[in-house]
């Protein structure tokens, strides 16, 4: 019946933990509260971009995390498969499912993935990073990442440039694939996945000749484990928290904002607000909803924009605009290019074809 848990097997020492901090968190605000001592814990001089900026520049935030969910990939072109009414999720009528996630469950896609009209294939099409994945890859490249958690499985964060270590794919990825075997599980990449597809096979290993599935957690699934693991290690340490394209809806990954500590900075990207207290949390003794617009607002920034204009915005600020266009271009043509050659090939014409319904969105480059 609680929802706001953290589902984490065998372990409740976080819980505890969890429990502790929010005793002290309690504490400490009849402190400052009584005394005056609350000073101590703002470190953005403005709750603004321009204050975040600042924060980022003073050179005192050097652990950054970002949360991301579909929101960031939507200007590539992919939709958000779970809000009704955008292209996919009309287009999965077309497939009979009994409801859309199906496309996500094991069992059907057992049987579904075959086909090269499968309702995965938009997956496995070329999309375009978009400038906030390469927002992200500058924030590594500048020695800031901490990790990047996302929701996201379309795997244009690795596209981006951030590799195995960078990321946390809480939901899984189709970068790469397993044999279902458990005495068997032989990987297998991306490339060894879309062949068999679009060759309309069904992925089976070559060692057991049991089915091969990508990485993603379906429904019903656990998270992976690195996901708990990096989390207890990542988020106490974290400088600074940027939260972008998602709605803070699904847990535990939206339970992720709680967990950074009370004094470090949270900036929200997206095209509403989320994640904002809910008198639930307080309830449940869990603390760590936004807090953007109260009296005792003091560390959470809301920047209200797709995540494209937020990230440019805050490269702006920060004076990497220039940069961060160069590296669009850069990597947008070697992309194009790559695509090119393929289409030469005649390998990937197929699926082009069969993703444009899918997709009809173009994709953007300027
Ligand atoms: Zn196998």
């Amino acid at each position: 019946t609680v929802v706001y848990r953290l589902q984490e097997p065998s372990d409740d020492s976080s819980e505890e933990e969890a429990a502790g901090d929010t005793e002290m968190d309690f504490l400490r605000n009849l402190f400052s509260s009584t005394l005056g001592l609350g000073s101590a814990d703002k470190v953005l001089d403005e709750l603004t971009l321009d204050g975040v900026a600042r924060y980022i520049k003073s050179g005192k935030c050097k652990n950054i995390i970002c949360m991301v969910g579909a929101g960031i990939s939507t200007s590539a072109g992919i939709p958000d498969f779970r809000s009704p009414g955008t292209g996919l999720y009309a287009n999965l009528q077309k497939y009979n499912l009994p409801y859309p996630e199906a496309i996500f469950q094991i069992d059907y896609f057992k049987v579904n993935i075959r086909s090269r009209s499968s309702p995965c294939c938009f997956l496995f099409d070329f999309y375009q990073p978009t400038i906030c994945h390469y927002f992200m890859k500058m924030l590594k490249d500048k020695g800031l990442l901490k990790r990047c958690y996302t929701q996201n499985i379309d795997t244009l964060e690795r596209v981006a440039g951030l590799e195995g270590d960078d990321l946390i794919e809480a939901h899984g990825t189709f970068y790469t694939s397993h044999c279902v075997s458990f005495c068997c599980r032989k990987e297998y990449n991306l490339d060894w996945m879309k062949e068999k597809i679009f060759s309309d096979d069904i992925p089976r290993c070559d060692k057991c000749s049991s089915l091969v599935k990508p990485d993603i957690v379906f429904f019903g699934e656990n998270l992976p484990v690195r996901f708990f693991t990096s989390m207890k290690m990542d988020f106490p340490r974290c400088d600074l928290l940027i939260v972008m394209g998602t709605s803070l809806q699904v847990q535990p990954f939206a339970g992720l904002v709680g967990r950074v500590s009370k004094s470090c900075p949270r900036l929200l990207i997206n095209m509403e607000k989320a994640g904002q207290a809910d008198p639930l949390f307080g309830l449940l003794g869990f603390g760590g909803g936004m807090d953007f617009d109260s009296d005792k607002a003091y560390r959470d920034v809301a920047h209200i924009s797709t995540c494209d204009d937020g990230c440019l915005a805050l490269a702006d600020l920060l004076g990497w605009k220039v940069e961060l266009e160069e590296l669009v271009k850069q990597e947008h043509a070697q992309i194009d290019s790559q695509d090119k050659k393929e289409k030469a090939g005649g390998k990937s014409e197929a699926a082009k074809s069969s993703s444009a319904s899918v997709a009809p969105e173009p994709k953007k480059e300027e």
